[in-house]
């Protein structure tokens, strides 16, 4: 299944395309503003961002520049309302791979979509390493260098995806809180989730940075 995350406040919109994508056999997840949307694509695997520009809480451009800086690579297709070709100039540059300006032709919106999934093969975002061990976000399961093979709970598995994502980044509790549980977020629950990581994987899959937080470590 392709999932896209859809990052768009306007209701309406949101909802048509919502519908759109999901009856083209599309998985959508629909955030309403920038800080909701960085916070999904920085902790769940997609295959396609949709994002519109005009948002509040983080506005599109620089929610694609905080992801790219975050090292996810997912293919991204901007919506905007502002046609000229500086702003698209300016969107391309951003790190977007296509740009759609409203109001559009859905049909034609699909068609693009399409050819921006095509150019990226979603099965190769899949599958991130941790050290020698392969990490398959999709299915959850952790593949040993020894052919071992354990499964992970949801929240653990978007904890590992947060910190393979990006291996040399030192996270901090409250970093890890928000990205991994965005509704009921807590320090502690960082801890006990890297506790619940390393007695399935082995104490070194993370490492402790003291008084900073946690990061990547090995398998
Ligand atoms: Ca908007």
């Amino acid at each position: 299944m392709i999932r896209v995350l859809l990052v768009e406040d306007d209701r309406e919109l949101g909802e048509l395309l919502v519908r759109a994508f999901g009856n083209a056999g599309y998985a959508v997840d629909l955030a309403p503003d920038g800080q909701a949307g960085l916070h999904r694509a920085l902790t769940r695997g997609y295959d396609l961002l949709v994002l519109d520009r005009g948002l509040p809480a983080i506005e599109g451009l620089d929610l694609l520049a905080r992801l790219r800086r975050s090292g996810v690579r997912t293919p991204a297709l901007i919506l905007t309302a502002l046609g000229t070709v500086a702003d698209r100039i300016a969107g391309l540059d951003g790190g977007a791979e296509d740009y759609v300006v409203k109001p559009f032709d859905l049909g034609e919106l699909l068609a693009r979509v399409r050819a921006l999934l095509r150019r990226q093969p979603p099965a190769a975002g899949h599958v991130v390493a941790v050290g020698t061990a392969e990490f398959d976000l999709i299915t959850r399961t952790v593949t040993a260098g020894d052919g071992t093979v354990t499964t992970l709970s949801g929240r653990e598995s978007d904890l590992l995806r947060l910190l393979a994502e990006h291996p040399s980044r030192v996270f901090s509790r409250r970093e890890i809180a928000a990205g991994v549980f965005p509704d009921s977020g807590t320090d502690t629950l960082a801890d006990t989730y890297v506790h619940y990581l390393r007695r399935k994987l082995g104490a070194a899959v993370v490492t402790t940075v003291r008084g900073t937080g946690y990061r990547l470590g090995r398998l």
